[in-house]
């Protein structure tokens, strides 16, 4: 059975109980014994006695004076006119509560009539069974009044506490007992200082003269008013107690939650701090791995490759030998970026470290140096072979073509490799070795070579001419010479090429043929070129103001590759051409074939710009390059040079001349004008002549020579065209070669 319907039951029976109870004293009440007195006495006190409460301190029950009543109408008048009195004290008082807004539980006022009925029906019938109870009885002996007294109180009490806890105790689902512990105990006190009430009130009325009542009457209002300020004092006292206690209570709360938001934000700000030292940490390491890699390729770079062979130099050569360092260069890789642009550039650098990846072992470190440099170490090899063998694969590997972004690229490399030895101190030792390694395959053309100790020394005179070079023109080192050019036809002179020489302050005299290229490589040939403009410009107008008939000549200077792609060139020559008022068609540039032939497109471009301030220009080493014939047509060029190679094959016999012949005839086809260069015989000269070559230099006429010598021939007017009698040659010439007898020429 559900603990609702118990309720309800329960509820029922007390009401039923308590209605029986009332019934039953109406039905047996002695009137006889009511006078109007008494009857209007009763219900004043009604009304009265359910108003006139004292609240108990500390208790959630009142002491009411309604039980004085109910046990006064007991020993005074009956327990019939108790229960009556009971009845109707609780209703009216019940009524009293729900107009001053009090909020009772679902039926609970007719419980609480009920109860009250039903408990002073049983109180009553208890009552019938003392001694000396009854009407009329006037308890003379104190004893015995208190007995019937503290029975009646007793029974009252025991009886309406037990209903009050068996209804909170099926509404709450607590246990009888803890409910009539926690709700009813503290009321046992209405009903004892009811009763002892209602006894003093019975010896007052039934023995006491009008006085005595008056007396008694006031002493007992005084001692209520009293009592109920005492109370009061009593409750404000426990109010405040408690109004401070709360407020302790809420300071303690407060100060709690103020820990609390403390320790919350302790625990955010070592959250934060703890996701700011984990941020710190990855972005060290996000800085020590780019510090480490090359954010390209994401190979590691050249610092982690110096660290790395650092620890390999100090676990001592007996390890160090078992490990072999390749230096890689790509050697197109300039005209890539060049021609296709540095997003593809960038793509090319990007599969060469992903081929190097798949080719090589894990254990092998492979690092990009910049730009088209990559290095590595191979692991625990047990010979040079074995090196030479990884060196060809990765040679394999990498100049298969690449195809991106539909270009296929084509790109070759060298390789240098380099073993531990115990002259290498340093990383960078061993990395130079194998640097000047992959140098020497670059200078032989070969794919891979192996660093020998010569070439390091040949290497460290290369770094130091390309040092020293930056400062020969500021140290006055550099001059000019001039090698004349001849017409073959009629032996007179048309003009000079400009040759730069070198005359190092400690080296002596170092060839163009080994300081041009460092230049080319370091960039320096760019201010060394406007330098050799500058000087070959001015040295022919100063040799045009000479006599008229130089009017015509023409100087002419190399440039190279490099300078030709740069934009300054034109400027260059312009600047060079109004500093030194030469007029434009004296100056004629030479450019070789295989510059221009490696990237024709942009050589025409540039040399149409050339042609369009009026200087003329030339060809260089015609036959050394791969022209292409088309190119060749294209090209705005005004004479062509015949490599001095061809002119040397040609043997006593005029054998090889074939060669001669069919680039004679294809710039006079082209409607060019052609010069051989490298003419050192007689033979070679009238080979040439036959073969209806236009111009000729070479030491058969002159060898390059300074300015002052040169000066001297032209006022010499110099015939050019050789003496038939070798032996007066000789005599009449001055030898540059006899000038300049030098390991570096
Ligand atoms: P090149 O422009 O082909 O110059 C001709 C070279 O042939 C010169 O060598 C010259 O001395 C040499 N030569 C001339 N006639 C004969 C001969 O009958 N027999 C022999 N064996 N050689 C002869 P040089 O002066 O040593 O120059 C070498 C190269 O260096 C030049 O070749 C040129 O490419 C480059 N060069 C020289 N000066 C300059 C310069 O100012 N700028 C640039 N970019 N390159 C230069
Ligand atoms: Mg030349
Ligand atoms: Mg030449």
């Amino acid at each position: 059975m559900s603990r609702e319907k118990l309720f309800n039951i329960y509820v029922g029976v007390i009401s039923a109980c308590g209605l029986a109870s009332f019934l039953f004293a109406v039905a047996n009440l002695d009137t006889s014994i009511l006078s109007l007195s008494t009857v209007l006495l009763m219900v004043a006190a009604l009304f009265v006695t359910s108003r006139l409460t004292l609240s108990l301190p500390h208790s959630n029950s009142y002491l009411s004076f309604a039980d004085t009543m109910i046990f006064f109408a007991f020993i005074k008048y009956g327990g019939e006119l108790a229960i009556i009195f009971a009845t109707l004290e609780v209703s009216i008082s019940c009524i009293f509560l729900i107009y001053g807004g009090f909020q009772l539980r679902k039926l609970a006022i007719p419980f609480n009539i009920a109860s009250t009925a039903f408990s002073t029906g049983i109180t009553y019938f208890v009552f019938t069974l003392l001694p000396h109870a009854g009407i009329g009885t006037n308890y003379g002996i104190a004893s015995e009044l208190i007995t019937v007294l503290g029975v009646l109180a007793i029974v009252q009490f025991v009886f309406l506490s037990l209903f009050a806890a068996v209804f909170y105790s099926l509404k709450s689902e607590n246990s009888v007992w803890t409910m009539w512990k926690k709700v009813c105990f503290s009321s046992s006190m209405t009903q004892i200082a009811g009763a002892g009430l209602a006894g003093i009130a019975f010896k007052l009325i039934n023995y006491g003269d009008f006085l005595t009542l008056s007396v008694a009457l006031a002493i007992f209002a005084i001692a209520y008013a009293n009592y109920r300020q005492m109370i009061r004092n009593i409750n404000e006292s426990i109010e405040q107690a408690e109004q401070a206690e709360r407020e302790k209570t809420e300071i303690a709360r407060a100060k709690a939650e103020e820990v609390e938001e403390h320790a919350r934000q302790l625990k955010n700000l070592l959250e934060k701090e703890e996701e700011i030292t984990r941020d710190l940490r990855q972005s060290k390491q996000d800085l020590e791995y780019a510090a480490f890699h090359d954010n390209l390729t994401d190979l590691p770079n050249r610092a982690y490759l110096i660290e790395r062979l650092n620890l390999l130099l100090q676990l001592g050569s007996e390890v160090a030998r078992r490990y072999y360092v390749l230096f890689l260069d790509l050697s197109r890789f300039k005209n890539i970026n060049d021609s296709l642009g540095h997003t593809i550039g960038d793509e090319v650098l990007r599969v060469v470290a992903l081929r190097l990846r798949r080719c090589l072992r894990d254990e092998d470190t492979i690092a990009r140096l910049g730009g088209d440099e990559f290095a590595i170490i191979l692991n625990d090899l047990s010979s040079i072979n074995e090196a030479k063998s990884y060196a060809f694969r990765i040679y394999d590997h990498l100049t298969q073509p690449y195809v991106i972004q539909g270009n296929k690229i084509f790109s070759d490399l060298y390789i240098g490799i380099a073993p531990f030895d115990h002259e290498q101190l340093k990383p960078e030792d061993i990395l130079r070795d194998a640097d000047i390694a992959m140098h020497s395959a670059k200078e032989e053309n070969i794919s891979v070579a192996v660093f020998d100790k010569q070439t390091r020394s040949k290497y460290l005179e290369h770094i130091r001419l390309e040092g020293d070079l930056r400062y020969a023109i500021e140290k006055n080192e550099l001059s000019l010479h001039y090698q004349p050019l001849i017409s073959l036809k009629g032996g007179e002179l048309v003009g000079f090429e400009g040759l730069l020489r070198w005359h190092h302050s400690e080296l002596g005299f170092v060839s163009p043929g080994l300081f041009i290229p460092i230049s080319e490589d370091t960039g320096s040939i760019i201010p060394l070129t406007k330098w050799v403009l500058r000087e070959a410009c001015s040295q022919l107008q100063r040799w045009r103001e000479i006599s008229n008939e130089h009017q015509d000549l023409v100087i002419s200077v190399n440039i190279s590759g490099r300078h030709l792609a740069d934009k300054s060139l034109i400027y260059d020559v312009q600047e060079a051409l109004d500093e030194t008022g030469l007029p434009a068609r004296s100056l004629k540039l030479e450019i070789t074939e295989s510059t221009a032939m490696d990237n024709a497109e942009r050589t025409i471009e540039t040399l149409n710009e050339v042609s369009d301030l009026g200087v003329k220009l030339s060809i260089d080493d015609f036959g050394t390059g791969y022209s292409s014939l088309s190119y060749l047509h294209r090209l705005p060029f005004d004479t062509l040079k015949i490599d001095r190679s061809f002119v040397l094959n040609v043997g006593e016999n005029g054998e090889d001349s074939g060669i001669l012949q069919t680039i004679v005839s294809l710039t006079k086809n082209l409607k060019k004008e052609v010069v051989a260069e490298g003419i050192e015989t007689e033979k070679q000269l009238s080979l040439l002549r036959d073969l209806g070559c236009d111009y000729g230099q070479g030491y058969l006429f002159s060898k390059p020579l300074p300015s002052a010598e040169m000066e001297t021939l032209l006022y010499q007017k110099k015939a050019w065209l050789p003496d038939p009698d070798p032996a007066s040659e000789s005599d009449r010439l001055p030898s540059e070669i006899s000038e300049i007898p030098h390991r570096y020429a």
